[in-house]
């Protein structure tokens, strides 16, 4: 049997919703995946590090990128071009990685068109009252900013029904066990397994 293609995973969410800390939890304890670093025209938070936790890239750099063809999907998000690089991705999931992207909705609806074989996955905190605590108590961004993210939730939120999985974030190791329950399902589906059947009344 030949070797199966890594599973593109994509987790998605509000912006506060704890996608960053469940996907982190994630591969601390599945270390066979892969998490495809996003550009960015964002300026770093203080401790982000450039090729880490994004490729921090002026406007006109990421524009290039767009018009070489250099991104699976890109977006604006809150004024910001966010985008996520075609050729970590697709040489992982090649060699059989499991591949997880991090990205907000509209990208994800790109991804789901482009790959109809990827998993979506929507992440969220147990109840909007909690979403603005844990933005809030992240720190990252100012009042104004935060504002404009609970906006965007709205709207991100009636996109949800898109996504095949639902992932309430209610404690993180719990979340990030569930995520896991998802990959394991998704590679015994049926539909990921048609090979399999085909071939197996040939050997
Ligand atoms: P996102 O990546 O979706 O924007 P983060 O992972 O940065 O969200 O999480 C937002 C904030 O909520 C962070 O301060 C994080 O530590 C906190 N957080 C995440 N998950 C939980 C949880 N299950 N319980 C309590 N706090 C959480
Ligand atoms: P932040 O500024 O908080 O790091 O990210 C803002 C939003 O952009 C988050 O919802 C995050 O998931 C999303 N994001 C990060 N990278 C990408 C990407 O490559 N593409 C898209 N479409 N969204 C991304």
């Amino acid at each position: 049997m030949k070797k199966a293609k890594g599973l593109l995973v994509v987790v998605s969410g509000p912006s506060g919703a704890g996608k960053g800390t469940i996907c982190k939890d994630f591969l601390e304890k599945n270390k066979e995946a892969f998490l495809s670093i996003s550009a960015t025209t964002r300026k770093p938070r203080p401790g982000e590090v450039h090729g880490t936790h994004y490729y921090f890239l002026e406007e006109d750099n990421f524009k290039q990128m767009i018009n070489e063809g250099g991104f699976i999907e890109w977006a604006q998000f809150c004024e910001n071009y966010y985008g996520t690089p075609k050729k970590a991705v697709t040489e992982k999931l090649e060699s059989g990685n499991d591949v997880i992207l991090e990205i907000e909705v509209q990208g994800a609806m790109k991804v789901k068109e482009a790959f109809p074989e990827a998993v979506l996955v929507f992440v969220l905190p147990p109840s909007m009252s909690v979403l603005r605590e844990r933005l809030t108590g992240r720190g990252t961004e100012t009042p104004e900013v935060i504002e404009k993210r609970l906006n965007t939730a709205l709207w991100e939120l009636t996109i949800a029904e898109k996504y095949d999985y639902i992932l309430i974030n209610d404690d993180v190791t719990a979340a990030s066990k569930r995520l896991e329950g998802i990959i394991k399902a998704e590679k015994q589906s049926v539909k990921r397994n048609n090979e399999f059947l085909k071939e197996f009344t040939q050997n």
